[in-house]
C-alpha cells in the first residue's frame, strides 16, 4: 500500500495548481478517474484571464496569478502561456451602470482600464451595432490563456517534483483509520494519506459524501460554447474578447473563427455536459441584437460544468468538523484564471503555513474562502 502525506482527488487545473505547489514539499499522489487529465471542465473553458471577470476573491486570486502565469519559470511550457487579447465589456445606455462598478473595481484593484465611448467599440469591434452599444470598459491587460500548456506545466512541475499521478485512478471510498485515510480506487488498491484534498470539481460534493463529510450545497451550472465562422471580409485577428455588460452572451477570436458563448447556467447534477441546439439558437438571436456576425452553421458545440458554492466564492481550506479532509473547490467560471494562486493558497494551507501574504495585501483572507462559512 502507498503511503504519501496527500491524495489529491481530481486532476483538473485546481488539483494540478496545488499539485504542482505542494510536491517540492510533500509526498503526494494525484488520483483522476478519467482517462486525460482535462477531460471535463478545465478542457472545456473559453481561455480568457480577465482579472475582472468574477466575485472580488476571484479577481483577488487572478491578479495574484498574473505574474507567474505572465512569466513562468523557463522549464514550465517553453513557450508563453498568455498573449494579449483584451475585453471589451460593452453597454446599451440602461447597462451603463454595470461598467461604471466595474470599473470602480479595476480602480481598486489596480487593473489597467478605460471608460471608452461608442466611436472606440466600434472602432476596436466593427461588427458591433451603433444602435444597441453605446459604451464599453476596455481591459487591455486580458490575456488568451493557453489553457492545455498552463494544465500540463503544473502536472509536469508535480510530476518532476516526485509526485504520482495517475489516470484512471477512480475513488470510491475514503476512511478516517487512527489519524490517516484509507483511500480505496476502483480497481480495489488502497492507498494510506495523511489528508486527503478534494479538488473534484462538479463532484465536489459526491466526494465529500464518500468521506462521511457533509456537503456544502455545490451546484454543478453547465455552460455552453461553440465556434463558428468569422464575418466574410472582417479582419477578427485584432478584436478584443467582448462581454455583454448584463453576460448575455461573450465571443473571441479563436484560430481565425469566433468562439461565442450563451454565458448559460443551467443548474446540473455532476455528469458529462453537452451542449443544447436551444440554447445556441437563443445566444445567436441575443447576439445579432448587438453585433452583425451572420451565422450560417456551428462548426462545433460543447458544454462543460461550472461550479459554484453558495455564495460564489472559491472554498478552499480544512473542513472544521473532518480531519485531514481540505476543500479545493468552487472554482466556477474563474478556476483557470485563478488557478496559480488558488494553488498556493491551497498548498499553504495544507501544510498549517501562512496564508500568502500577496493574498492578504489584496485583501483575501482565508476565512473568506474557508468552508468554515457554511459550517454554522
Ligand atoms: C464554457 C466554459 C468557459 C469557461 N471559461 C473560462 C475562462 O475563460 N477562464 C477561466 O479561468 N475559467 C473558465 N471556465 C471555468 C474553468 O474551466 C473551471 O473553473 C475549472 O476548469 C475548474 O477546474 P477543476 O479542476 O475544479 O474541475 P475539473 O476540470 O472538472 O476537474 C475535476 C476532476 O475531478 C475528477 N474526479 C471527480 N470525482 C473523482 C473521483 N471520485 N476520483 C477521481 N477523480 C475524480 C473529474 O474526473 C475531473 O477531471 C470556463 C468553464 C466553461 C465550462
Amino acid at each position: 500500500m502507498s503511503v504519501v502525506d496527500f491524495v489529491i482527488i481530481g486532476s483538473g487545473i485546481a488539483g494540478a495548481s496545488a499539485a504542482a505547489a505542494l510536491a517540492p514539499r510533500a509526498s503526494l499522489a494525484v488520483l483522476e478517474r478519467e482517462s486525460a487529465h482535462g477531460y471535463h471542465t478545465t478542457g472545456r473553458s473559453a481561455a480568457l484571464f480577465s482579472p475582472l471577470y468574477g466575485p472580488a476573491p476571484f479577481r483577488a486570486l487572478s491578479v495574484a496569478s498574473r505574474d507567474f502565469l505572465t512569466a513562468p519559470p523557463a522549464d514550465f511550457a517553453g513557450h508563453a502561456i498568455l498573449t494579449p487579447r483584451g475585453v471589451l465589456n460593452i453597454a446599451t445606455q440602461t447597462q451603463r451602470p454595470r461598467i461604471e462598478a466595474l470599473a470602480a473595481a479595476a480602480a481598486r484593484l489596480g487593473v489597467a482600464h478605460a471608460l471608452v465611448d461608442q466611436a472606440a467599440c466600434l472602432e476596436m469591434c466593427p461588427a458591433l451595432r451603433a444602435d444597441h452599444v453605446v459604451a464599453g470598459l476596455w481591459e487591455p491587460g486580458a490575456m488568451d490563456i493557453d489553457v492545455e500548456g498552463l494544465h500540463q506545466g503544473y502536472l509536469r512541475q508535480a510530476r518532476r517534483a516526485g509526485a504520482d499521478i495517475r489516470l484512471d485512478a477512480e475513488v470510491t471510498a475514503l476512511a478516517r483509520e487512527a489519524g490517516a485515510w484509507r483511500v480505496t480506487l476502483a480497481s480495489g488498491e488502497t492507498l494510506q494519506a495523511g489528508a486527503v484534498i478534494n479538488a473534484s470539481g462538479a463532484w465536489g460534493d459526491v466526494t465529500a459524501e464518500l468521506a462521511g463529510v457533509a456537503p456544502l450545497g455545490l451546484t454543478p451550472l453547465k455552460r455552453t460554447a461553440f465556434i463558428i465562422e468569422a464575418p466574410e471580409g472582417a479582419d477578427i485577428g485584432a478584436w478584443p474578447a467582448i462581454i455583454d455588460a448584463d453576460e448575455g452572451f461573450d465571443f473571441k477570436p479563436e484560430a481565425g473563427r469566433l468562439l461565442v458563448s450563451p454565458a448559460d447556467e443551467t443548474p446540473s447534477v455532476p455528469h458529462d455536459a453537452w451542449p443544447e441546439d436551444l440554447v445556441i439558437a437563443e445566444c445567436v438571436e441575443r447576439m445579432n441584437l448587438a453585433a452583425d456576425i451572420p451565422v450560417q452553421r456551428i462548426l462545433r458545440s460543447w458544454a462543460g460544468l461550472r461550479t459554484f458554492a453558495p455564495d460564489r466564492h472559491p472554498v478552499i481550506g480544512y473542513d472544521r468538523d473532518a480531519p485531514g479532509f481540505l476543500w479545493l473547490v468552487g472554482q466556477g467560471g474563474y478556476g483557470v484564471q485563478s488557478s496559480e494562486a488558488s494553488g498556493r493558497a491551497a498548498a499553504a494551507l495544507a501544510l498549517g503555513e501562512a496564508f500568502p501574504a500577496d493574498l492578504l495585501a489584496l485583501g483575501l483572507t482565508a476565512e473568506e474562502i474557508s468552508p468554515a462559512r457554511f459550517r454554522v
